[in-house]
């Protein structure tokens, strides 16, 4: 297992060539590993469990984590258990985000969740090919969900990455990089799929703005995603204004914080 930060003369840093530190979670010595080709890391000097939950960081988990203060990063938690896990990153309100990058099995997904709550799972969607096109194949065939923000409803057994976070109780938000998407109107940078799973339905994926999401999780501010076109009319027609702008879609739509 890795770590970006270890405990250096009583404070947090990350590695650099001939430091010496601890683990901040079971304070054995770790060794810092500087090589050209590697993240600059952490690492234990023995692989004796220390969070069995880690794993080995990649560059996309450290660009998701370098979005986010230092002092959120890597938050050590002792469980009721005296087991201690690592939480990629800790806001303010006390959410933990978790970057996903290899497979978790169901057990262990339920058992993060119990620990972490309330959390999100960030997952990494370009680890395996078939599943964005997978994705992309079960969005085309998908229905609009009824939902404040553009969304569809991704049913069970469609999409190989939606059916393995089947359960999750917290949102799963899929990382496919900067892609096209069959829905030639999506942006194809820029976007995260949310995901919020509804027992016997599926997932309705809501595609959210990458840079609002993090916003929201620095600072709370409303998570954009696109509008939904309204196509009722409104009750009272509005005074001064022309009919077709009436119709108009709002700018931005909202989301409540998690
Ligand atoms: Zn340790």
């Amino acid at each position: 297992m890795t770590m970006k930060l270890a405990v250096v003369n009583g404070v947090r840093r990350e590695a650099a060539p001939t430091l010496v530190g601890t683990c901040p979670g079971c304070e054995a010595p770790v060794i810092a590993k500087c090589g050209a080709i590697r993240l600059h890391h952490w690492a234990h000097r023995c692989t004796v469990s220390c969070d069995p939950w880690r794993e080995a960081e990649t560059e996309w988990h450290r660009a998701w984590k370098n979005h986010f203060p230092l002092e959120w990063q890597e938050i050590w938690q002792r469980g009721p258990d005296g087991g201690v896990h690592i939480a990629d990153v800790r806001t303010s309100t006390g959410a933990v985000l978790e970057f996903q990058h290899s497979p978790i099995s169901p057990e262990e997904r339920v058992s993060r969740e119990a620990f972490y709550r309330p959390m999100v799972w960030v997952a990494d969607g370009k680890r395996l090919k078939r599943d964005l096109s997978s994705f992309c194949d079960a969005l085309s065939y998908a229905r609009s969900a009824e939902t404040k923000l553009r969304a569809w409803i991704i049913p069970l057994g469609l999409s190989s990455i939606v059916d393995r976070w089947a359960g999750s109780r917290y949102p799963v938000i899929l990382d496919f990089g900067d892609v096209e998407f069959p829905l030639r109107w999506l942006p194809e940078s820029g976007l995260l799929w949310w995901l919020r799973y509804i027992p016997k339905v599926g997932a309705v994926a809501t595609p959210i703005y990458r840079q609002s999401f993090i916003g929201h999780c620095l600072t709370g501010v409303s998570i954009r995603g696109l509008a939904r076109i309204e196509l009722r009319r409104p009750s009272r027609p509005r005074p001064g204004l022309p009919r077709f702008k009436a119709h108009l879609p709002q700018k931005r739509a909202r989301t409540p914080r998690f």
